[in-house]
């Protein structure tokens, strides 16, 4: 049985006081028994603010992203100990914006997915195809391809420790969802082929959708078999919109 998991991407949004008022608002306005995981991912620098309001409650804390290394010369980047001193424990890794924008590559991403797992925070993987590569009818060979880079890498063994998020790159802030349909058949697709390495893990892990996700649209997305949850964009940044998200993946677990 796979506990869905809702986590909001806030990403380079808000201030610091609408930060804790948006962790104010979700703390406050989850059911008190709330069988779905729920977690947010501000920018690094509202973590500290923001980790004080989600203290005792059920909300878990996520970077946007975690160094490759511990400590050390690395201008920029936020490292896991570093997150977890803050309490921490979830990381975004290979975010589509990291990939694409910021020009992380597989290898990178990989080092950065280790990092997390080695000091005990759960890296969520993103993976997803562009439009492009959808209409050439690639989207199984991306998504393989960069799954398989980190396995290579972190071995089947790491996915007991990580969650998966299939974000196709053009449903990601473009307002156009994948259909139900189309979301599952990737996602069954990601499961079948991690079945083939360890049955045991793939149907423990936890595949999240991640694109346009609304609270229009949920719980169509997590009514499909192989959708666990969400990765949620601009639906997280106003309260009302993700908790009616998390309440749809609630109906659906
Ligand atoms: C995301 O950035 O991970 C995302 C899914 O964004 P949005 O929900 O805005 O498409």
């Amino acid at each position: 049985m796979r506990r869905p998991l809702v986590v909001g991407n806030w990403k380079m949004n808000g201030t610091c006081q609408s930060a804790v008022q948006l962790a104010d608002a979700i703390v406050s306005g989850l059911p008190s028994e709330c069988q779905v995981e729920v977690g947010v991912c501000p920018s690094y620098v509202f973590i500290p603010g923001v980790s004080e309001r989600l203290a005792g409650s059920m909300v878990q804390l996520g970077g946007q992203n975690v160094a490759d290394q511990d400590s050390g010369a690395f201008t920029g980047e936020v490292s896991a100990p570093m997150l977890k001193e803050f309490g921490c424990s979830l990381a975004i890794v290979g975010h589509s914006e990291r990939r694409q924008v910021y020009g992380e590559t597989d290898a990178l991403i990989a080092a950065r997915y280790q990092k997390a797992i080695e000091h005990g925070i759960t890296p969520i993987l993103c993976i997803g195809e562009t439009l492009e590569e959808r209409e050439a009818g690639d989207t199984f060979k991306v998504v393989d391809g960069q799954l398989q880079a980190v396995l290579g890498q972190a071995g089947i063994q790491s996915l007991g420790h990580a969650v998966i998020a299939y974000e196709p790159v053009w449903a990601i802030g473009t307002g156009r969802t994948a259909t139900p349909e189309q979301a599952q058949e990737v996602h069954a697709h990601i499961r079948q082929q991690l079945v083939a390495q360890d049955p045991e893990v793939a149907s423990n892990v936890r595949i999240l959708y991640g694109g346009s996700v609304n609270a229009d649209n949920a719980s169509s997305l997590f009514s499909q078999e192989d959708i666990d949850g969400g990765l949620i964009g601009g639906a997280s940044l106003k309260a009302d919109s993700f908790l009616a998200i998390v309440q749809a993946a609630m109906e659906n677990s």
